[in-house]
């Protein structure tokens, strides 16, 4: 089977596309199973955003990511779906949700 582009083997942050989904549906994309640095596997679509599978290796990433959450979280996107996502527990996803609301609240507040 021919696939449109191949990338296997190709890095993306710290995940490595390993191979494509078998069956996928052109015009959406191939998912692809991608092996993180951690040891975790992850499918999903590349993009050139990917870093990681959402785990510890990307620290100093993590306030991008709690920004890009929230906002994904204002615009409507339940917590099942951020939390697959962004490969993180649900409990989490609503911690950083909640905890990333409040400071945004006493920013608005406070300004520096
Ligand atoms: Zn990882």
């Amino acid at each position: 089977m021919n696939y449109p582009v191949d990338r296997t083997g190709k890095r993306y942050g710290s995940l490595v596309a390993r191979f494509p989904q078998r069956n996928y549906t052109p015009g959406q994309g191939v998912l692809w199973y991608c092996l993180c640095d951690c040891g975790r596997w992850v499918v999903r679509r590349i993009t050139r955003r990917m870093k990681s599978c959402g785990c510890g290796r990307v620290h100093h990433r993590k306030q991008t990511r709690n920004q890009e959450l929230l906002t994904l979280a204002d615009a409507g996107t339940g917590y099942a779906e951020l939390s697959t996502r962004f490969g993180i527990a649900i409990s989490r996803v609503w911690c950083i949700v909640q905890r990333e609301r409040k400071r945004r609240r006493l920013e608005k507040e406070s300004p520096a």
